[in-house]
Formats: structure tokens, sequence, C-alpha cells
């Protein structure tokens, strides 16, 4: 139910304290805390919290998740064709439904103070859509406290397995928003193919692109090449994304410089997730440089590997940390990646705390945006379009 509050005494992004009048689910006026009265208007009391924006988890996998279900035992090979390959047979052992799945994640995603998701789903020759109808469920059963964007993803290869392409074609038909693609080189062995095969479909829909990109050193700066040529020739300015990029974590200065230009010059985005065990993309740096750069939770509890927790302010901690960020500055453009730079490559409308934004935000005991990544603190409340969806780290109960 959409009405009129006045939200007293919150502080956004750390400034000052602020009076925040909320009308038809946007934020309709911010003034200085206590510098008019609000006859009439129900008053919600803020505390003095920090405000912040929504979390936008950029980049995750809604549709394999094993929240909620029994420890799988990790005994799987390294080599990404091992996990792929392993991920196959398990989706059928272990009986992974990715309706089911999907909801555990969100719900919890949603507790953590996410507004906004892009998950990629699998879209395959051995269980077609079923990953895609699964989320597609569940983006329709939580339609008024999370925003999804479904991302049709060729997780087993798409030219190598004959099907594919009719599938990823079906796929965007039927409610997938962005087309999906997976190391040209790597997993197709046709750079040139794949991409081409990837933004044809993407221009034939007028859909953005998302390609997961681990190949590393020449391989992957190729292929993030060929993506800005593509990009470019089809007019596709802020409509494409890089996923993981490792190979930008594998260069000297001056090739990055030059990559890291095209990409800035190009309008095609990055995300990055700041994992351990893979090379690092260099965030400021490339911040500098003018890239936008985005954040994911990736997996989070699958057959790949077991951590993760659905929190974009954990996640803006862990690529602080594995950036060497210390600086307040520093760690506020971690968390940057987790909220204005996923909403820049998400083209969220209406994304920020301005007068006019929609009032999609989150409230906790942090003193500034660097003590909230550091202490993570519980979600005191989570608002959807001036909605309550969560209090205390809880959904509100419908
Ligand atoms: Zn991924």
């Amino acid at each position: 139910m959409r009405e009129e509050f006045v939200l007293i005494n919150v502080r956004p992004n750390g400034e000052a304290a602020k009076d925040v009048v909320v009308r038809d689910g946007r934020f309709a006026e911010i003034v200085p805390h206590g510098s008019r009265a609000f006859g009439g208007m129900r008053v919600v009391d803020g505390e003095g919290l920090l405000l912040l924006p929504g979390l936008v988890d950029a980049h995750t996998h809604l549709d394999k998740t094993l929240i909620g279900m029994p420890w799988y035992r990790n005994d799987v090979g390294l080599e990404l064709i091992d996990l792929i390959e392993n991920e196959r047979r398990m989706k059928r052992e272990l009986g992974i439904d990715p309706q089911r799945q999907s909801a555990a994640q969100i719900e919890r995603s949603v507790a953590n103070g996410t507004t906004h998701i892009r998950t990629h789903v699998d879209i395959d020759t051995e269980y077609g859509l079923a990953g895609l109808e699964g989320v597609l469920a569940s983006r329709e059963r939580y339609r008024d406290i999370v925003d999804i964007e479904i991302v049709a993803f060729p997780q087993s290869g798409m030219l190598i397995r004959p099907g594919t392409l009719e599938l990823m074609d079906r796929a965007v038909r039927e409610g997938a928003d962005v087309v999906g693609g997976l190391d040209p080189s790597g997993v197709d062995r046709d750079p040139k193919g794949h991409l081409d095969t990837v933004f044809a479909l993407a221009e034939r829909y007028r859909k953005p692109v998302d390609i997961h990109l681990h190949e590393p050193d020449s391989l992957g700066v190729f292929a993030i090449e060929l993506i800005v040529e593509r990009t470019k020739a089809l007019g596709m300015a802020n409509r494409v994304t890089v996923s993981h990029g490792f190979c930008l974590g594998m260069l000297a200065d001056k090739p990055l410089a030059r990559l890291g230009g095209m990409m800035a010059e190009a309008g095609v985005h990055l995300m990055t997730k700041g994992g351990a065990a893979s090379p690092r993309p260099p965030v400021l740096d490339l911040a500098e440089m003018g890239v936008n750069i985005a954040s994911g939770c990736d997996g989070v509890r699958d057959t790949w590997q077991p951590f993760g927790n659905a929190d974009m302010l954990d996640r803006a901690a862990i690529v602080s940390q594995r950036n060497d960020f210390i600086n307040d500055v520093h760690i506020e453009l971690a968390l940057r990646l987790c909220t204005y730079g996923g909403a820049a490559m998400m083209a969220i409308e209406g994304y920020g705390l301005s007068a006019g934004c929609d009032a999609s935000f989150l409230l906790v005991d942090a003193e500034t945006p660097a003590d909230a990544v550091a202490s993570r603190p519980v979600r005191r409340a989570v608002y959807r379009k001036g909605v309550a969806v969560a209090r205390d780290g809880a959904l509100v109960a419908a």
C-alpha cells in the first residue's frame, strides 16, 4: 500500500540529518532535519540511522543456489569444464528446483537490503528452459519487493552444443531481458562465431548483452576487443557488460590503460566480484579510466563453491579487501559498485537518493558508508518504492 509519510532524522550517505518526504513511492522532498513542520503527515522516526540507496546485485545465479538444501560435499576438479559438467549432473541428482531455490535466495537478498538483481539463468539442451521458467515464476511472486532482470546464459556452451541457440532465442521471447555469453574461445572455441551469434540475438530483440569472460591474458584481451568492436558497430553503448574480465587483472599498466580506455569510450561495463581465487581487475585504476563497474554475489552456495550470503554490503567488503582498499574514499568506491555502478549497468530508472528518485533504500546503524561496509550491521529497514519490505534482517510478512 503506497502512502505519504515523512521519514525524519536520517543521514543520506552519511550527510547531516535530513527529513525525507516519501510520496507515491518516491522521494518527494529532502530537507534539513527539523527545518519545517509536516502537519498531519505520518511520521517515521529514522533515529539518526544511515540511509543508503537500495543495494544492487548485478550478477548472481538464482536458479542454482543450494540455500536451504543439505550440505553439498564438494570434491569437484578445479577446471572450468569440470565445474560445468559436475553441475549438469548434480542438477539432476540433487533435484535443484529453480523456482524453490531462487525464492530462497531472493528472500535472503531482500532481507539484506538488495532492491535490484540481475540473475543469469542457465539455458542448456539437457534441462531446456526449466531454469528460466522457475526464475520467472519467482520474479512474478516477488514482484512487489524486488526488481529482477534475467540473463539467458548458455552455461554449457552455445555453438558446441547444437540446439542451444534455438533455446536462447526462445528464452528471450519468453521473458529473458538480456542475452548472455561465455568464454568465446575457451568454451565454444570460436570467438568470432560466438560473439557474432550473441550480438545478433541481442540486436534482433533489442536486448542488452552480458558475457562471462574468464579467459586469461591475451585471449581475454582479444575477446574484449571483439566485444568493444561489436558494441560500437551496433550502437550498443552502455548496454554491454563484461562479467569478471579476469584478463584485466593480468595486464601491465600500458595494456591495461589501452583496454580500459577502449571499454570506457565504447560504454562497456565491467562486473567484478573480487573473487579470491582469480586475477583481480584493478577497480580503482579502471574507475579512474572511466569504466563503469558493478558487482554481484555471483554463485551463492552452489555446486561450484560453498560460500556467499547474498549480502551486497559483504560484497563491498570483499571487493575492498581484494583491492587493498583501506581509505574511506576507496571503500566508498567499492560500495558504489554495489549501488550506483550496478544501477548504471542495469539502466535502472529513478535510482538514487535525490528528490524524484524511487524511495528504494535501506537504513543501518552505522556512522558512514565505509563504516557500513566494514561493520555490515543488521539492516534495520529496507524499503522498495516507499513500502517497507524487510526489518531487522527479516522480510516483512506480505
Ligand atoms: Zn556468474
